[in-house]
């Protein structure tokens, strides 16, 4: 049985964002769900607009997402030579010819075409045929290669998004293959990468569905089969534009600064295009376990960041104390926050209410930053009422002997007991204190997190 071997083959040419990210997350899966082998090729011959910063993004993101190339990267401006190579081939086998027309001829004819209400194309005036004379060669002129493209009949494969697309070769001119100063173009590098990379499977954007069918004739002229493809639909932004930087799409890197967990980012792009049933949240490896190429959508998917969040929500609620414990340090540091052991336990307390790492290295650093609290929320709860029963608190506090959640709570049964205030009564301004907001999970475990002396140090405060 054929191996399976896919790649991502991003032009580094602006930093990639989701959109572009989720056509390596399709290869990707489509490999490991297949036991086979994903390759990574960075299609850098665009040496003007190509940057190593965005090469170092596409690593980044992917490293990130665990989505690390089984071979590759391989970068195409380090293939030149073997480009030269194939065109030598495919010069001796009479399947390219070179063209002298010049820039301003070109321009003349597609002129020419536009006003007769043609499709602007190359004429063939340079494509030797037999009993043919072609015109005399014009001194000086570097000459282009061009791609015999077969005249008659049809170019057709079978989209595994798309189903049957037929093209007819008369509607494909014969393509540039190479520029005077022997540069190959990118149609043709694809090409030649796609038979060395002996690539089974292209899943790529449908922005690319033009070039399949010239791409298929020029594997057939250098004796090659072609892969299989899907072209993948656009993914849309939220105002229902293509998702491009342009129009304010993010760096995929930038959601991981944001405190995005990867495997929530990899559910929600594996959904942006692709079902199965109804299920929306799930794991990598039931993802890669179900992944396959007949139930990629058809149609545009769009971008919705809320929806990206609620699926970082689940995700980061189903991860444990420890576990996230892990994940937020980082976040932790950048705020300047050095936790302690009882990083987990808060952790676990607060995850339901965070969105992201962010959000929750915030809520944490809480417990180890002194809070301003907020001057309406204390005028609201911090009333003369509650402040007896605050000091009431705050002195059975200070003399309990064992700091936990149920010696805690008996204290704060007592305090109402003794007072004769309601639960929220009490609860709200003690937040407000100890946390500066009145929002917090129960009271009793807010409390048994900090230490006993920043507890009656901030219940001071009232
Ligand atoms: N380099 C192309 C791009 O970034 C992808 C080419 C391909 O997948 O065949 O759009």
């Amino acid at each position: 049985m054929t191996v399976v071997r896919t790649r991502f083959a991003p032009s580094p040419t602006g930093f990639i964002h989701l959109g572009n990210i989720r056509s390596a997350l399709y290869p990707w899966a489509f490999a490991k769900a297949h036991d086979g082998v994903f390759i990574l090729r960075v299609e850098d011959t665009d040496i003007d607009r190509s940057s190593q910063e965005a090469v170092d993004v596409i690593l980044q993101g992917m490293k990130w997402l665990g989505m690390a190339p089984d071979e590759g990267p391989f970068y195409q401006m380090q293939r030149i030579k073997r480009y030269q190579e194939v065109l030598e081939q495919l010069k001796s086998s009479g399947a390219v010819y070179p063209c002298y027309m010049s820039i301003e001829e070109l321009d003349a004819l597609r002129e020419r075409q536009t006003q007769n209400k043609q499709k602007p194309r190359y004429d063939g005036t340079w494509r030797p045929e037999e009993g043919k004379t072609l015109p005399p060669i014009p001194p000086g002129v570097q000459p282009v290669l061009r791609f015999k493209n077969p005249k008659d009949g049809f170019v057709s494969w079978t989209d595994k998004v798309k189903g049957l697309i037929e093209i007819s070769n008369e509607e494909l001119d014969d393509l540039v293959i190479a520029r005077p100063d022997g540069t190959p173009t990118y149609n043709f590098c694809v090409v030649v990468d796609d038979i060395d990379m002996k690539i089974t499977h292209v899943i790529r954007g449908d922005d690319h569905v033009n070039n399949t069918p010239r791409q298929i004739n020029i594997f057939k002229a250098l004796g090659h089969e072609h892969p299989t493809y899907a072209h993948l639909p656009t993914v849309l932004n939220e105002q229902g534009e293509k998702l491009s930087k342009r129009n304010g799409a993010k760096a995929v890197t930038a959601y991981e600064a944001e405190g995005y967990l990867p495997e929530a980012m990899i559910n929600y792009l594996a959904r942006l295009g692709w079902s199965h049933g109804d299920d929306e949240i799930f794991s990598v490896e039931q993802f890669l376990s179900w992944f396959d190429l007949d139930h990629l959508g058809k149609s545009a998917a769009q971008f919705d960041e809320a929806k990206l969040k609620w699926v970082n929500a689940q995700h980061l609620k189903a991860l444990s104390g420890e576990e996230l414990a892990l994940r937020v340090q980082p976040f932790l540091t950048s705020l300047g926050v050095k936790a302690d052991e009882r990083l987990a336990s808060m952790c676990h307390l607060l995850k339901d209410r965070c969105e992201t790492l962010v959000a929750l290295a915030k809520w944490v650093s809480v417990f180890y930053v002194k809070v301003e609290p907020h001057p309406e929320e204390w005028a609201k709860h911090v009333t003369d009422a509650a402040k007896p029963a605050i000091a009431l608190l705050k002195e059975r506090l200070a003399q309990v002997s064992s700091w936990d959640v149920s010696t805690i709570a008996q204290e704060i049964k007592d305090v109402l007991a003794q007072t004769g205030l309601k639960m929220p009564q009490l609860a709200m301004p003690v937040r407000v204190l100890l946390v500066g907001t009145a929002q917090t999970p129960s009271l009793d475990a807010v409390i048994s997190l900090f230490s006993q002396k920043e507890v009656i140090e901030r219940l001071s405060k009232a």
